[in-house]
């Protein structure tokens, strides 16, 4: 085969291994094939550029940022459904239909996937645009991103001229979990729902970002299809099915009673969907009578969208138990006589924390109303007064942690209790991989995964056993080897020799960020002089705040603290430094720094600034002192330029630091 065909084949096989993966749901090769067999592809397309072609597997994720969306007016307008809200509104929904078409009219009741609702174009059977819904006339273009949805065929078997397809995009609430724990071992901000999630992700302006967010997609409509026509939307849909989109389940029935019968089983298997749903939608299917019917300004009038009610129900609290999050804070929880609500079983509530527990002021005994809006965590509305028997008392938080028992204390930013214990068993998998990231301890091949599999192995219980860990043991956890296991342990040996600064970052005290910790090392000089000194001590240094103060002095005090650091001396981690704040001539300034420097990396440059007193920031604001604009400077010069910020040139900002 020479290698044009070995590269038609291979885009071939892999796109049709894609559709029965991601739209069927039913995958016939086991992912190190794929990942093979696409190896093979990237490379005979490394030798020759000139042949890839725009539907290869490889060309998805594209690798250039954008600087914005352009606008995309749509063909056919998206429109919006007006929304029911209960059976007698569907009812009458029915009987203006029958009132229009007779009686015995047919719908298709499909569940609303809550998503975004986005449209696809080919043309000639290949995927050409695709754009956000925005105000259904006018969206945004979102090619790019779309292209990282594998669910959504590059090409398709027919070639009509032109085709568009509305759909919507989701994350999958697996995902969702899954990019969420990450994210919590990372210390970053959580996705507060799969919707907001897809949103956002589809709004990046670097596909490789909107890529790692596994986005899905439902199709529900036929928008256009010229040179096709169609008598029933179930037409459409099977047609649709037939070049390769994956589609909306949806059930065609007879009659308003039957609609429904539908709309309230979907409600009870809700939970079994892979994706979040908000209602239910009723469409006429005949597409003729739907352009009998035709729309408001608003709306069709052929269709409706069903909104599930949040259910509440009455129950009592059995118990509140306190968990502790793998970022220390504590959440109390309310245990729950159980009650069904939206198709699941709830036997617990979140109560947030003790601010919400007092104003509300709920009590073990209690029996109190609890409610489910969509698929969030069920939430206790109210209590029952009336119902609170005897002797029941005001529930106050511990003051100590219940999984490890070192203190607890309140963050100094909001209403969470926080555990303060360094080897918190319920932190640890936070803790380590902190520890042993890239700005702390700088531990190679030690990523979440890996520290997972030690604690779960029992292999590790604190940083410091990090040191005292066996290739051979290590050797034998899921996709280790020999060979890794060894660059592992060489890459722990390794980090005993960094500077104090590292080790203080490491640690993980509130407050103590990689800057704090290189003017509490460059100060200090050794670990002991750190731990002998006092808040006031600690105060007077430059840029350390009195909360930041307590923060170290607490944490060093707890004797997990203590007994962690003695054993990390024992292994033989350094505990001295050299680090140097060279001056502080940038004292209170921040800068930001955009587009491309000539002469320094990023992290180079923000280094600089550190070392001379000063902040680097990532964005923007009225409290920028600086802006370092060098080549290609994008919305982050417009920003600083808006708010009248000074923005310096690499080669003025090269001369400040001399
Ligand atoms: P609303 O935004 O509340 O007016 O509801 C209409 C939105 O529901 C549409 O813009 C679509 O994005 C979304 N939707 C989700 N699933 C479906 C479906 N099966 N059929 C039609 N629209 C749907």
């Amino acid at each position: 085969m020479d290698y044009r065909e070995e590269m038609k084949y291979l885009r071939d096989y892999l796109n049709e291994q894609s559709y029965l993966y991601y739209v069927l749901d039913a995958p016939v090769i086991p992912d190190y094939e794929y990942d093979r067999l696409n190896r093979r592809l990237e490379e005979l397309e490394a030798e020759h550029p000139e042949e890839i072609t725009a539907d290869s597997p490889t060309q998805r994720v594209g690798d250039k940022v954008l600087e914005g969306f352009a606008s995309y007016a749509h063909d056919v307008p998206l429109e919006s459904l007006q929304d029911v809200f209960n059976a007698a509104e569907v009812a009458e929904f029915g009987e203006k239909i029958d009132a229009a078409l007779g009686a015995d009219v047919e719908y298709s009741v499909e569940p609303k996937v809550d998503g975004l609702s986005v449209a696809l174009e080919y043309r000639n059977g290949v995927f050409y645009r695709g754009a956000t819904r925005g105000d259904g006339r006018v969206g945004e273009d979102v090619t790019e991103n779309l292209r990282t949805i594998y669910s959504i065929p590059m090409t398709l078997p027919d070639q009509l001229p032109r085709l568009i397809v509305r759909g919507e995009v989701y994350m999958s609430r697996t995902v969702f979990e899954e990019i969420n724990t990450l994210r919590e071992l990372q210390g970053k901000p959580l996705l507060a729902n799969p919707r907001n999630a897809a949103a956002g992700s589809l709004r990046q302006l670097d596909p490789k970002l909107c890529a790692e967010r596994k986005l899905d997609i439902q199709i529900f409509n036929l928008q256009l299809a010229e040179g096709k026509t169609f008598t029933s939307h179930d037409d459409t849909l099977e047609y649709l099915a037939s070049q390769r989109f994956k589609m909306i389940p949806h059930k065609t029935l007879k009659g308003i009673a039957a609609v429904q019968a539908e709309i309230d089983r979907i409600n009870d298997e809700r939970m079994d969907y892979p994706f979040d749903i908000d209602g239910a939608v009723v469409k006429v299917n005949n597409l003729t009578d739907r352009e009998k019917l035709g729309s408001t300004a608003k709306f069709p009038k052929w269709a409706v969208a069903f909104k599930y009610p949040p259910e509440k129900k009455p129950s009592r609290i059995v118990d509140i138990v306190v968990q502790v999050g793998r970022t220390g804070v504590l959440t109390p929880k309310a245990v729950l006589e159980p009650v069904r609500l939206a198709g699941t079983t709830v036997t617990n509530a979140t109560l947030h924390n003790q601010d919400y527990i007092a104003e509300k002021d709920i009590r073990i005994g209690d029996t109190v109303i609890v409610q489910k809006a969509g698929e969030i965590i069920p939430e206790i509305l109210e209590v029952d007064f009336s119902k609170r028997p005897e002797g029941t008392v005001p529930y106050i938080l511990p003051q100590t942690c219940p999984v490890c028992g070192a203190a607890v204390f309140r963050d100094e930013d909001g209403a969470a209790l926080r555990c303060t214990g360094a080897e918190c068993p319920a932190q640890l998998l936070r803790n380590l991989t902190h520890f042993a990231s890239r700005d702390a301890m700088d531990i190679e091949h030690l990523g979440p995964a890996v520290v997972q599999q030690l604690v779960e192995n029992d292999l590790i219980r604190n940083a410091a056993d990090l040191y005292s860990l066996k290739a051979e043991d290590v050797a034998k956890l899921d996709r280790m080897g020999a060979k890794s296991a060894q660059n592992l342990i060489l890459a722990i040996e390794k980090s005993k020799n960094n500077d104090l600064s590292k080790l203080i970052y490491g640690l993980g005290i509130r407050q103590v960020g990689e800057k704090a910790a290189k003017v509490l090392a460059a100060h200090f000089r050794t670990l002991d002089a750190l731990m002998a000194a006092s808040a006031e001590e600690l105060t007077e240094i430059n840029d350390v705040g009195a909360i930041t103060a307590q923060c170290i002095v607490d944490f060093l005090a707890q004797p997990q603290s203590q007994d962690l650091i003695h054993r990390l001396v024992e292994a033989g981690v350094n505990t001295e430094s050299t680090a140097q704040l060279i001056d502080d001539r940038f004292a209170g300034m921040t800068f930001v720094l955009t587009g491309t420097l000539e002469r320094f990396d990023r992290k180079t440059a923000e280094a600089m600034i550190q070392d001379r007193g000063g902040k680097a920031s990532g964005s923007v604001s009225k409290k920028t002192t600086y802006v370092v604009a060098g080549e290609a400077a994008g919305s982050k010069l417009k920003k600083a330029q808006e708010l009248g910020i000074p923005v310096l040139s690499e080669d003025e900002f090269a001369a400040m630091l001399q």
